[in-house]
C-alpha cells in the first residue's frame, strides 16, 4: 500500500496548556523548515488535527520517505510517527485494507489496532478490531497476539478519514527547536561539549556556539572540529552562529603574571566572563558547558564554584551528573564521537600547570587576578571575535 501521508504525535506537547498552540506551531514550522531545505516538494500540507501533525505527501514525496524520515527522525519535539495510507472511514474497506497489510507483510502473528481522535466518530474501536481481526483470522488462520504481534495493523479514525499504517518510527521526544529561548554554547570539539548541546537543543534551547583557540600556538584543528559538529547539529537547527576567540592573548598575560597552579582556572574564569558577555550581547538567557562532576581537576565542586563566581547568568551543565561513558554512548549515538576524537590541541593545554589546583577558592583567585587587566582582557577578546554564520 502506498503512503499517501505521515501522521506524526509529539507527546508532551500536548500538555503544555495554554501554550499548545504555539508549540504545535514551532514544531510545524520546524519540519516544514527541514523537509524543504532537505526534500523540496515533498508535501502538499501539514496541519494539526486533534492532536497529531498530518503531512499530505506529494508525488515527489511518495518517491522520497527516507529522506522525509530521516528529516523528521531530527526534527526535536516528535515523539513517533508513521507514514500511513488515507482511506475511506467505512468498515468494509478498512477490512480489506486491513487483510492486505496483514497478508503481505511476514509474520504469524498480527494484531488490530483502532484508535479515533473523539467520540463523535461513529465506528466503535472495540469492534472493529474484533470483527476485522476475526476476519484475519478466518482468511488466512494467523494467530491474535495482543502482546507483541509480527504485525500490528494501526487504523487511525480522523475526523471523516481514516489512517493506517504497520510501522511506527522513533523521534527523539523533546521539544521543538526555538521554543526554549536562545542559549549560547561553549563548544570545545571534545567528547563532552557537543553532547551537553544537544541535550540541550533537545529540550527546545536555540542555540549559538562560542568556541575559544590558541592559534598561533596551537593548529586550527579544533576549529575544523567544531565546524563539523555543527554540520552533524544542523539537522536540529537549520541556522546558526559561531564565535571563536582568541584566548592567547589572555594566556600569555596569565602565564607571565600569575601562579602557574591557577592557570586553568584562570582561562576558565576569562572563558566564562567573556561567554556571558557575548550572550547577553547576542540575547541569549544562558551558558551551556560539557562540564561533569569531578571529571577532571577543573571540574571539582570547589572550582566549579570559583569559576562560576565571575557571572551572574545561569550556567547550563546538562551532564553534570553523567559518567563519562554515558556521555561516550551518547556520543555515538548522536554522531559526534568520531569527530570528537580526532587529534586536536586544546587551548586550555596549552602550558599545562604540573599540579592544577583542585580545590581553588574565589580569594585565592581574585588576589591571583590582581595583576592582571581583567576588563581589558576581556574586552579584547570580544572585539577580535569572529563571527560566522552557519546555514544549509
Ligand atoms: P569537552 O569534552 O567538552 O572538551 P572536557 O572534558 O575537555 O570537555 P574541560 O576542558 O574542563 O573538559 O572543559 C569543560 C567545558 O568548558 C567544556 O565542556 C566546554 O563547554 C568548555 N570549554 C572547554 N574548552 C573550550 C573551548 N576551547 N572553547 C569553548 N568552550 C570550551
Ligand atoms: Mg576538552
Amino acid at each position: 500500500m502506498v503512503p499517501t501521508h505521515i501522521l506524526c504525535h509529539y507527546g508532551e506537547i500536548g500538555t503544555k496548556g495554554k501554550n499548545r498552540r504555539q508549540f504545535e506551531r514551532k514544531l510545524k514550522d520546524n519540519m516544514k523548515a527541514g523537509l524543504k531545505a532537505a526534500c523540496p516538494g515533498s508535501y502538499v500540507e501539514i496541519r494539526t488535527v486533534r492532536g497529531r501533525i498530518v503531512i499530505e505527501l506529494t508525488e515527489i514525496g511518495r518517491e522520497s520517505l527516507d529522506c522525509m524520515k530521516e528529516v523528521l527522525r531530527n526534527t526535536f519535539g516528535l515523539v513517533y510517527f508513521a507514514p500511513a495510507t488515507r482511506m475511506e472511514q467505512k468498515k468494509e474497506i478498512l477490512e480489506e485494507a486491513a487483510l492486505e497489510f496483514v497478508n503481505t507483510l511476514p509474520g504469524e502473528s498480527f494484531r488490530i489496532t483502532t484508535r479515533r481522535s473523539d467520540p463523535n466518530i461513529p465506528l466503535s474501536t472495540q469492534k472493529m478490531n474484533e470483527e476485522i481481526g476475526a476476519a484475519v483470522v478466518e482468511k488466512f488462520g494467523k494467530t491474535v497476539d495482543l502482546t507483541q504481534p509480527d504485525v500490528n495493523c494501526h487504523i487511525d479514525l480522523v475526523e471523516d478519514s481514516a489512517f493506517v499504517y504497520a510501522h511506527r518510527i522513533d523521534g527523539f521526544g523533546g521539544l521543538p527547536v526555538g521554543m526554549g529561548g536562545k542559549v549560547l554554547s561553549m563548544i570545545s570539539g571534545g567528547i563532552d561539549s557537543p553532547v551537553a548541546t544537544w541535550q540541550m537543543m533537545k529540550r527546545g534551547a536555540f542555540i549559538n556556539y562560542l568556541h575559544f583557540h590558541s592559534v598561533p600556538y596551537t593548529s586550527d584543528a579544533s576549529i575544523k572540529k567544531v565546524h563539523d559538529i555543527i554540520r552533524i547539529f544542523q539537522k536540529h537547527q537549520l541556522r546558526t552562529t559561531l564565535f571563536l576567540a582568541e584566548l592567547a592573548p589572555i594566556q600569555e598575560e596569565v602565564i607571565e603574571k600569575c601562579h602557574e597552579k591557577y592557570r586553568i582556572i584562570l582561562y576558565r574564569r576569562f572563558m566564562f566572563r567573556i561567554a556571558e558577555a557575548l550572550a547577553k550581547r547576542e540575547g541569549a538567557h544562558a551558558v551551556i558547558t560539557g562540564e561533569s562532576l569531578g571529571q577532571v581537576a577543573s571540574q571539582t565542586i570547589e572550582n566549579m564554584e570559583t569559576i562560576e563566581a565571575v557571572t551572574s547568568m545561569p550556567i547550563l551543565r546538562p551532564l553534570v551528573g553523567m559518567d563519562k561513558q554515558e556521555i561516550v554512548n551518547r556520543s555515538k549515538e548522536i554522531g559526534t564521537y568520531d569527530i570528537s576524537i580526532l587529534p586536536d590541541e586544546d587551548c586550555c593545554a596549552y602550558f599545562l600547570p604540573k599540579q592544577p589546583a583542585t580545590k581553588a577558592t574565589v580569594e585565592q583567585l581574585q588576589k591571583a587576578e590582581e595583576n592582571l587587566d581583567v576588563e581589558a582582557l576581556v574586552e579584547g577578546a570580544l572585539d577580535s571575535l569572529h563571527k560566522k554564520v552557519i546555514e544549509s
